[in-house]
């Protein structure tokens, strides 16, 4: 009886220990395995969403619980005079600390004539003044005969907003391409607390010129004390827009980029020299990342920028080129050269 006992409890021993060795093998093991396939496809679905190419086979395989396009609205906002030079943490703190924060352009530029108009028609084609043809810079009848941005957003459904200080920018676009046009003719502050107001609409693109540089420019001279002020004061306004802003979604759905049409000399601008050609380039929120854009960048890859960022199809037509490396994308792009006048 005894003997049978003892063995017994040895085989139960036995079996207890042969049960018990493998169990934490088989605890550790499984959290392992499923921790290394999770941390990958964090990293990766930001990259693909970049990708506006292969957006056809994803609609086919789309369903109605697939979550909304990450980019849900930008904003772009040109302030007229604003050469690049002005951007500093002295004149203009808050836009400053956005180049830091967001991706800028080391050297941005418009096209010749470094004029308001033809500068904001290749801004908003993609086009080089050459192709797009708008050399004048006062209010004419007729439209660019240009796909522009608008009329690419709005065809795609998308809600588009201007809001502009100038009459003649009206021939940017045909009027059905904007869902909502404003015009603003008291300088800076009257733009900015329109566009206070107009915010509040479920936009997905926003156009927002700011005069009061040129304005100053012209009147005061460029570099002039005056106008220098008038950048501070206007750069308040846009930490309190951009602020307002945010309070939406944290900027994680909204895409703003800044820049400018021209910068200028003394009383004027036009000229092929680095104080009208060089303008600033800023991408913040959304996916734009901490970064100092190295290759050139033209005032007429703005439009491509913003299309592939929406996920918009891009024109064969538009000259400009997407700012990939401002999003962390890999894609390659060429340097856009805009040749006029030869
Ligand atoms: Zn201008």
């Amino acid at each position: 009886m005894f003997r049978k006992a003892l063995i017994l409890a040895i085989s139960l021993v036995l079996i207890l220990s042969a049960c018990l060795v493998p169990t934490p093998v088989s605890i550790t093991l499984p959290p392992a395995a499923t921790l290394a396939p999770t941390a990958t496809p964090v990293s990766i679905p930001p990259t693909q969403a970049l990708e506006p190419s292969p957006s056809t086979d994803m609609a086919q395989e789309a369903t109605p619980t697939d979550p909304p396009p990450a980019l849900k609205r930008v904003v772009l906002i040109s302030m007229d005079g604003l050469g690049a030079r002005f951007v500093t943490p002295e004149i203009m703190p808050f836009l400053a600390s956005l180049a830091e924060a967001g991706a800028s352009a080391r050297q941005a530029s418009t096209n010749m004539p470094s004029v308001t108009l033809p500068s904001h028609v290749s801004m908003l084609t993609g086009l080089c003044t050459e192709t797009h043809g708008v050399t004048w810079n006062d209010d004419r009848p007729g439209y660019p005969e240009a796909e522009d941005l608008f009329e690419v957003a709005h065809n795609a459904g998308l809600y588009t907003m201007m809001l502009v200080a100038k009459s003649k920018l009206k021939q940017i676009t045909e009027p059905a391409n904007v869902d909502r046009q404003e015009i603003r003719y008291h300088g800076d502050p009257s733009v900015m607390e329109a566009a206070m107001e107009m915010i509040n609409e479920d936009f997905n693109l926003f156009f927002i010129h700011l005069p009061g540089g040129d304005d100053y420019g012209h009147t005061q001279g460029w570099d002039s004390p005056a106008q220098l002020e008038n950048f501070t004061a206007t750069d308040a306004l846009l930490k309190t827009f951009v602020e307002a802003l945010a309070a939406k979604d944290g900027l994680k759905e909204t895409l703003l980029i800044f820049t400018a049409d021209h910068g200028g000399t003394r009383y004027n601008h036009g000229n092929n020299v680095p104080e009208d050609m060089l303008i600033p380039w800023i991408a913040y929120g959304w996916q734009a990342q901490k970064f100092q854009i190295e290759m050139p960048v033209s005032t007429a890859d703005t439009t491509p920028t913003i299309a592939w960022a929406l996920g918009l199809p891009l024109p064969a037509s538009w000259e400009g080129s997407p700012i990939y490396e401002a999003f962390g994308s890999s894609e390659t792009r060429q340097v856009t050269e805009c040749t006029w006048p030869n």
